[in-house]
């Protein structure tokens, strides 16, 4: 088993798949890491600051399904486990920053009013929320990991090891959802309670030039293919969040082209489900994919539909299962 303090030092690549950082190192799978430090941030003005979370880590979470009163998403059993405030990815598209902008301000100060991915908090005592969180208590349940922020952000993967250590050691059964390569440096862990755990991978696009856009600090959508096949080899139940998906953009003008193209790869892992949802707006998540972009967002009339019959239609032609999310469905 690694120690938690070298995972501090192995990180993954950028989005447009250059290494963001002079030095290479080996992870245990002989695979090349990345080590980068906050440095490599340097192009985003970010602003640190801390708060102190509620204990127990593990709080209520309406991502689950309607008859156990939730929003319709099957992502856990009603419970997630957020450890931070703010996604260093900052991908221009995320939901998250609505959240924190309506309601955050009250509990985390002005500091969430920055523009998203310019802020990021964890807590100041996240350590002992770890210790004292009763995770028994949640023995048999599945909690989300994470929904307001990515669990893999080079900031949190050895908190994030922690966390899993206690976690599943207590038997609670775990959603773990990322867009980054960094679950791969877990994935002994994860195998070897692989009955608690599903990974899902997050992937928008496979057009690597709209990824760079539009997923800026996280690694190209053909790495991610490989987390999920390297999982997937480690005998992890594992899914995937095909989402947002775009309306046309200079960058990928036949979206339900690229669309295909990503199901049609994802049916040679065969994940065991599929989700799938189109570009919503969300505070100023718009605006923020415009400036990414430099082009103003169309969305044809019906986009939401046709993209829900895209995917079902591609679902089945591989004989795959999965749900769309439809807007506010
Ligand atoms: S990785 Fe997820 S939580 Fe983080 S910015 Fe991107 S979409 Fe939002």
């Amino acid at each position: 088993m690694q120690k938690t303090s070298k995972r501090l030092q192995r990180h993954t690549t950028g989005g447009d798949g250059a290494e963001l950082t002079s030095t290479s190192v080996s992870g245990s799978r002989g695979e090349s890491r990345s080590r980068i430090t906050r440095d490599h941030f340097s192009d985003m003005p970010m602003e640190e600051r801390t708060y102190r979370c509620t204990i127990p880590l593990i709080r209520p979470s309406k991502l689950t399904t309607r008859r156990r009163g939730g929003v319709g998403k099957e992502l856990s059993e009603g419970w997630c486990l957020n450890f931070a405030v703010g996604c260093t990815h900052g991908c221009p598209f995320c939901y998250v920053d609505s959240i924190h902008k309506r309601f955050g301000a009250s509990r985390y100060g002005e500091t969430v009013r920055r523009r998203w991915g310019e802020y990021f908090m964890v807590p100041e005592n996240l350590d002992a929320a770890i210790e004292k969180t009763p995770w028994s208590r949640w023995k048999g349940k599945e909690v989300l990991m994470s929904s307001t922020h990515d669990p893999y952000l080079p900031q949190l993967a050895d908190k994030t090891r922690l966390i899993l250590e206690r976690a599943l050691s207590a038997g609670v059964r775990l959603c773990i959802q990322t867009r980054s390569c960094l679950v791969l440096d877990d994935l002994d862990l994860l195998a070897e309670h692989k009955d608690l755990v599903r990974l899902q991978v997050s992937i928008a696009t496979l057009n690597a030039s709209l990824a760079r856009k539009i997923e800026p600090r996280v690694p190209p959508p053909r790495r991610r293919l490989d987390v999920l096949r390297k999982a997937k080899a480690e005998g992890l139940e594992v899914g995937v969040i095909v989402a947002p998906v775009f309306p046309p953009t200079r960058l990928n003008s036949n979206g339900w082209k690229d669309l295909k193209a990503l199901i049609g790869s994802l049916a040679e892992i065969n994940p065991a489900r599929i989700y799938g949802e189109s570009l919503h707006a969300r505070g100023q998540n718009l605006g923020l994919v415009e400036d990414a972009l430099g082009e103003r967002l169309i969305f044809p009339e019906g986009f939401d539909s046709a993209a829900e019959h895209v995917f079902y239609d591609q679902l089945t032609k591989y004989g795959l299962k999965g749900r769309w999310w439809p807007e506010r469905g």
